[in-house]
């Protein structure tokens, strides 16, 4: 079959929106149409050569959709099952996968560097029959994919496809970290460095735990905003004031979690010394990966902890349902979130948006 599909075939150009002939699933797959695809930083990350992948793909990994086949040994999904492309295959064969830590699936890297299914071909061509490969093996900017049945998590039928498919990425990321990668404890406090979708998702995430200060810091205006109305105490524009010194003097020496969403070398190492003594530093923005950090060694004896969250350390089978049902019930707000609802022609001119650093997230629409 065919499908409309926006492909980078090469590092920093435009993607280019063309049709794509589209293989139906095999053994463990499932074919689905995507109703939206927020676009995720990473996106651009990729585009740009920041992360690196596998080229030519079909980026995007941020989507949600509905089940229309499914492959030989696929029993939990159905067509007409409503599901969000979760990150990670989760295997449930591999080290990882067999101790519940699906976010470290050892397939996930596979799918993520080399753009292909776990099986390493890939289910789509371009008119000149050259194969095509999908970012994080989920490749949501595509009116349809062919992805591991372990990466479609079925939700409630009643929850907005266009919306929720924010919990793809983002939300998981970002939520999760404030969840389950660190435990918040009611009254404790947080700052968090970086107010796109993931910053703001951290900052929900803990609102949820009860945190009772929680820092914003951003330089645009806007994302300060929308931070404050999303569970943000305070908000800090790093280009007026010393963002470290800031939050020090807020809360008293430092924060309980200082949360990273950037993936920038200074701000990793301001987090670290935003957190107190005894605090955490939680690294979520995903740097080049040939980044190096410098700290002061003399945290580590104030028992400050380092760490990185990946996926928001989650279960995607357990966590976005109830990612899921923390917005339905109100409690995570993923509406104030969408900042421009496109199409996938325009997916070049929301690069083009992220790069002046407007805007939290837009959505691709499919009809
Ligand atoms: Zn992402
Ligand atoms: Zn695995």
């Amino acid at each position: 079959m065919k499908t409309k599909a926006a492909v980078l075939y090469e590092i920093g150009a435009p993607l280019v929106i063309e049709e794509l002939e589209l293989e139906g699933p095999k053994a463990n797959e499932v074919l689905v149409k995507y109703t939206a695809s927020g676009i995720c930083h990473s996106d651009y990350s990729f585009r740009y050569g920041v992360i690196k992948s596998a080229i030519p793909s079909v980026l995007g990994h941020e989507g949600a959709g509905i089940v229309e086949e499914v492959g030989s040994g696929v029993t939990d999904l159905k067509p007409g099952d409503h599901v969000i492309a979760s990150l990670t295959p989760a295997c449930g064969n591999c080290l990882f996968c067999l101790e519940r830590k699906p976010f470290m699936c050892v397939e996930m890297g596979k799918v993520i560097w080399q753009g292909c299914l776990p099986d390493g071909t890939t289910r789509l061509k371009n008119a000149k029959g050259q194969a095509i490969g999908q970012l994080v093996g989920v490749g949501t900017f595509s009116e349809r994919a062919v992805i591991p049945a372990g990466n479609a998590i079925k939700v409630d039928h009643n929850a907005p496809l266009d919306t929720v498919c924010l919990i793809g990425c983002g939300v998981t990321t970002g939520v999760g970290a404030a969840l389950n990668t660190v435990k918040i404890n009611p009254g404790d406090s947080c700052a968090v460095i970086g107010c796109g979708g993931v910053g703001l998702s951290i900052i929900q995430g803990a609102r949820i735990a009860g945190a009772t200060m929680i820092i914003a810091i951003d330089p645009v205006p806007q994302k300060r905003e929308l931070a404050l109305k999303l569970g943000a105490t305070h908000a800090i524009d790093p280009k007026a004031v010393n963002p470290v010194k800031e939050v020090r003097a807020l809360a008293r020496g430092g924060v309980h979690f200082a949360f990273e969403a950037l993936g920038l070398k200074a701000t990793i190492e301001q987090a670290w010394s935003m957190a107190r003594a005894t605090g955490t530093a939680v690294i979520v923005g995903v740097p080049s990966m040939d980044t190096e950090i410098e700290l002061p060694v003399l945290g580590f004896f104030g028992e400050k902890h380092f760490k990185g969250s990946a996926y928001g350390t989650s279960v995607p089978s357990k966590d976005i349902p109830k990612f899921v049902d923390l917005f339905m019930k109100g409690d995570l707000k993923l509406d104030a979130m969408i900042t421009n609802r496109i199409r996938l022609e325009d997916v070049n001119d929301a690069f083009d948006a992220m790069s002046r650093g407007e805007g939290a997230r837009s959505v691709i629409m499919y009809n």
